[in-house]
């Protein structure tokens, strides 16, 4: 995989429609911002090279490189990726209750990397009416009001940039594969920093197929008549339902999930990830029952977590089915084979794809490009 720069993450990735808001490229240097849901540069910059591009889980990811850095271990084309062990799991009998998405998992195992001092602070995202906003939080009430997933795509690895650039360390963070897959290519140093060092304690990813552009499903609730800041929660149930569920002050209102599905981001068509591959814990939904979620614990950091958590209290696990295992193993599979067919599709496998662009970055001093 060939490192290039802004020009090319500019003309391939945000004019070619796969961004997908991750905020990877965001907040490493001056000019790249995100800003409104969407990456903005502030300042041309005309380097060859850069973190950015390097970031950009859609310029292409060297599976090799992430395997060997995170997990010592040769990358395996293993549908789940690498992983030590997978559970069904739920928060423990002496965790705080609050509005989870699933069985709470999620937030009981950042309850319990801060409360156990493997982390000083978290990167989540909570919310602003219905618009995801990433933020950093410290205490266990904070964690509780991030809780529940937003699907709206969200600029968390941006904020995570942002705190790193800060000077903070031992950071957690929690968030989708792309999100987690800019932030593990970020701790490969891909530019050889003499300055570099890790600021993560624990890397937390979700499962994740798709995600709503804001502007699209902002101008679509628009079409319905709802008043965006009217809406309190928004559950989007897994298959077979066929609507998602706005929760109003006048009560519940269902949305066609073949109507909310016209607003994914373009981006999310190439992604080849489910699980959140490059993190040390990855949690999603037990498709058999959602109140539990899926935990596949990817590495030694990951797996000293989730004892601890169990050890107070704060975390449930079970051993899981191999039916889940199998049909994980199968939505897997075939987001890859998805993505792979829309990569071939759109170019992206070429070797073309990869060269670097004889374009001139426009002078601007502030605007998008
Ligand atoms: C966009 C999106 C799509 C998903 N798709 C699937 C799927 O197809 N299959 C599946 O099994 N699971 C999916 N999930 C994960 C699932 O919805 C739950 O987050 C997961 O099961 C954990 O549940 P929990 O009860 O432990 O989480 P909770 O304890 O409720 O914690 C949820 C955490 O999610 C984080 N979060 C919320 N919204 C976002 C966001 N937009 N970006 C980054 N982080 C966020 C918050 O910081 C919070 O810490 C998706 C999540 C998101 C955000
Ligand atoms: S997908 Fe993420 S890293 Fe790539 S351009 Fe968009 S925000 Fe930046
Ligand atoms: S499908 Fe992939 S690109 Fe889209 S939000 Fe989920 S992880 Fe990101």
């Amino acid at each position: 995989m060939q490192l290039l720069g802004p020009t090319e993450l500019s003309h391939r990735i945000l004019k070619g429609d796969l961004c997908t808001s991750c905020g990877a490229c965001a907040d490493l240097c001056p000019y790249l911002k995100s800003h409104g849901g969407k990456i903005a540069s502030v300042f041309s910059c005309d380097r060859e090279t850069g973190r950015c591009y390097a970031a950009c889980p859609k310029t292409g990811v060297n599976e090799t490189v992430l395997s060997e850095a995170l997990f010592s271990t040769p990358w395996r084309a293993d549908p789940l990726g690498h992983y030590r062990k997978i559970y069904m799991a739920k928060q423990g009998i002496k965790a705080s209750k609050g509005r989870f998405q699933n069985g709470g998992t999620v937030s009981a195992l950042v309850i319990a990397a801060l409360e156990q001092g493997v982390i000083d602070k978290a990167v989540l995202t909570g919310s602003d009416g219905i618009m995801p906003r990433p933020r950093i939080v410290t205490t266990p009430e904070q964690v509780l009001e991030c809780a529940a997933s937003k699907y709206i795509a969200a600029p968390t690895a941006a904020r995570l940039n942002r705190a790193a650039t800060e000077g903070d360390t031992n950071l957690g963070m929690v968030g989708t594969p792309c999100q987690m897959t800019g932030l593990a290519t970020l701790r490969t140093n891909p530019l050889a920093r003499s300055d570099f060092k890790d600021p993560m304690g624990i890397a937390i990813g979700l499962f994740c197929t798709w995600a709503l552009s804001g502007e699209g499903f902002l101008s679509y609730l628009d079409q319905q008549k709802i008043d965006p800041s009217a809406i309190r929660s928004m559950d989007i149930p897994p298959p077979p339902a066929e609507n998602a569920r706005l929760t109003l002050a006048e009560g519940v209102k269902k949305l066609p999930l073949d109507e909310i599905r016209k607003r994914v981001l373009p981006g999310c068509s190439v992604c080849p990830d489910m699980t959140a591959l490059w993190t040390d814990l990855s949690v999603g939904a037990l498709e058999e029952n959602p109140e539990w979620n899926t935990l596949i614990v990817r590495s030694e950091r990951g797996e000293a977590l989730v004892n601890r958590a169990v050890e107070a209290g704060l975390l449930e696990i079970r051993p899981i089915s191999q039916t889940s295992v199998d049909n994980l193993t199968l939505a897997a599979t075939n987001k890859r084979k998805r993505a792979l067919a829309a990569q071939e599709r759109l170019g992206m496998l070429d070797p073309a794809f990869q060269n670097p662009l004889e374009i001139q970055p426009k002078q601007t001093i502030m605007g998008f490009r």
